[in-house]
This record gives structure tokens, sequence and C-alpha cells, in this order.
């Protein structure tokens, strides 16, 4: 290995927005070492050097921190979209699972003297009462106190933010953290429950016959915004380069209804469906992206339209369903 180029561990690698950071990396000319539970679903990781482990695991570290990173990205978490985190049945898992992962990652980095670290918080962490109007939701990164998240899995990154936070403070360990805004792009679950509202809108469009139906949680009212997997790509290197500790917003303030996120898709698909609202899991009434702090603290933020992204996305799900179709 070439001992002057940069080297980063990637942590929850073999999920969706860890096994697009490793090709950004590996773009970027880095060593990169992947480690997750699986490796990446959809296509083969970039990763110079893939670990399987479970990051529960005080061995894992051990291993992983078998040399110095100048980077790691921790990524890794139990996790998935509203059918998975807002329904109750996973809570004691992701709390558990997650913060043990994020204790011995803020632990074994610090011991392995590493010289940056990366956290992924979330958008989740804001609270429920700041979020009950979907035309106007505030997410501006310092309403996140006094602390109301509406899930567990909210909870648990708010804790893990403090966490490295704490570590920074009395270990010198220099970190930085960003709150993603619902993330989507190719390559990401698209079925199976962990999928989130822009992925599985896609599927179900792409699944349905034109004038036929799709279902939607909820009266499709509550509103969010998506942000575009190059993007925060693109806010996550700029985070890591820049003097910013955070916690700052990544996320897109394009702020739509789930109506017409779905209005989107079909259009890009080409078809009329008509929508059936039914029950189930939903989370705030609305959310959307502050980019005041991003903007200030690093002369950028996202910019894309949504409807850009979600081309590249329903073509690739679409790709996906039709394959599996013949399958
Ligand atoms: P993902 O579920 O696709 O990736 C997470 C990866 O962590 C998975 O591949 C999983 O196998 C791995 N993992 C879980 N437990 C592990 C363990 N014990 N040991 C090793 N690996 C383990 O999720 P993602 O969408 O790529 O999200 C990445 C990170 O960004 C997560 O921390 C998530 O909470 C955060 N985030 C994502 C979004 C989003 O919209 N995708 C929004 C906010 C925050």
């Amino acid at each position: 290995m070439n001992r002057s180029l940069k080297t980063a561990l990637v942590c929850g690698a073999g999920g969706f927005i860890g096994s697009h950071l490793v090709k950004r990396l590996k773009a970027e000319g880095y060593w990169v070492r992947g480690v997750d539970l699986k490796h990446p679903e959809f296509s083969q990781t970039a990763a110079d050097d893939f670990v399987i482990a479970d990051l529960r695991d005080d061995a894992s570290w051990l291993k992983i921190f078998d040399r110095p990173f100048d980077e790691v990205y921790q990524l890794a978490a139990d996790m998935g979209g509203a059918g998975y985190i807002f329904t109750g049945e996973h809570d004691a898992d992701v709390m558990h699972n997650s913060a043990t992962i994020n204790l011995n990652a803020a632990h074994y980095g610090q011991k392995a003297g590493i010289k940056k670290l990366f956290y992924s918080s979330s958008a989740c962490i804001y609270p429920a009462y700041n979020q009950e109007d979907p035309n106007n939701p505030k997410c501006s990164e310092e309403s996140a106190y006094p602390a109301q998240p509406d899930s567990e899995y909210g909870w648990e990154k708010l804790f893990s933010e403090r966490l490295y936070l704490s570590f920074n403070r009395n270990y010198d360990l220099d970190i930085r953290i960003a709150r993603f805004h619902n993330i989507f792009g190719p390559e990401g679950t698209f079925v199976g429950g962990k999928e989130k509202a822009p992925a599985a809108i896609c599927r179900k469009v792409a699944e349905a016959e034109d004038g036929g139906e799709i279902e939607i949680w909820g009266d499709g009212r509550q509103t969010r915004s998506f942000l575009y997997i190059d993007e925060c790509l693109e806010g996550v290197r700029r985070l890591m380069d820049s003097d910013f500790v955070g916690p700052v917003n990544i996320g897109s303030e394009e702020m739509v209804t789930i109506n017409e996120l779905a209005g989107i898709v079909m259009s890009i698909a080409g078809k009329k469906l008509s929508i059936r609202h039914i029950d189930g899991p939903l989370g705030v009434r609305g959310r959307n992206s502050d980019n005041f702090l991003i903007q200030q603290k690093l002369g950028w933020a996202p910019s894309k339209k949504l409807k850009n992204g979600l081309i590249e996305t329903y073509q690739w799900i679409n790709r996906m369903v039709q394959k599996n179709r013949m399958a």
C-alpha cells in the first residue's frame, strides 16, 4: 500500500450510504477499509479491504484497528424506515445495538489514536413539539433542546451525539457530526420493511399498472424533504474537511407532502395512478431541513431539485422490479 495515501475506515460500509461513501472516497484517492455485518446488497464494494464483523463486539474493533486511519466514518446503525423505527417493535434492539456500536467506536477510536471521526446523526433527534404543523416545522440545529424526539431511534442518536461531543471535550477526539434528513438514491433498500418513503413509493409505482392504485400510509399530507445521496456525500466530505464540529443538518430545504412525492414519481414513470390512504406508522407531521448553519459554516448547501434525484432512483428501482419479475 502507498503510505502517502489518505486512509479511511467506513463503518456500515455494507449499507446504503456507507457503500456510496466508499465509492466516493475511492474516487478521491483514499485507501478504504469497509466494515459491516454484510456486504453491500446491490453491487460489489469499492473498498480495498472489507471486513465482515459485528461492531457491538470488542474483538471486532481490535481487529479493524490493527492499522492507523486518518479518518473514520461511523454510519453503522440498526435502522430502517418508518415501518421499522416507528412501530415500537424494534425499540430495544435499535437502542441497544446502535448505542453499543457508538460506545465502542468512541472508546476504541480514541484508544487507536484516529485523527478524525465522522458520526451520522439524524433529523429524527428534533423535538416532536416543533414538527406538528406540516407547513412550518422547525429543525434548526439549536432547536434540538429541550429534547423530545418522537422515536427511540432519535433518542439514541441524540445520546450518541453527546457521547462523541464529550469524547471531543475530554479526550480531544476530533469529531464531526451531521444530522441527515431522509437520504435517498439508487442501491438503497426498496423492499422488505426497512425501506423509506421515496424508495417505497418508487417501488409501488414501478409495480403498478397504468390506471391502477398505490397505497400510502396516512393522509399523505405529512411533509418531508429528501436529499439525493450524491449531495449528502458532498456535505459529509465538506464537513470532514472543515474545522466545524457540528452538529449540522445535511438535508434538502425542498419540502413536499408525501402525496406530492408520489405525484412526482408517477410523472417520472408516466403513469396515472390513484392513491389509497391506509393506516400505517407515520412519524412527525412535518419536517424540513434548515440550511442556515451549513451555509454559514461551510459556504455550501444542497441545491439540487428533488425531481432529478428521483429520476435516477426510479429508473434503478424500476429495473430491479422488472428483474425480480423475470426471476
Ligand atoms: P443502512 O441500514 O443501509 O446502513 C447501516 C449499516 O449498518 C447496515 O449495512 C448494517 O448492516 C450495518 N450494521 C448494523 N448493525 C451493525 C453491527 N452490529 N455491526 C456492523 N455493522 C452493522 O442505513 P443507511 O441509510 O445507509 O444509514 C447510514 C447511517 O446514516 C445510519 O447511522 C443512519 O442512522 C444514518 N441516517 C440515515 C438516514 C437516511 O435517510 N438514510 C437519515 C438519517 C440518518
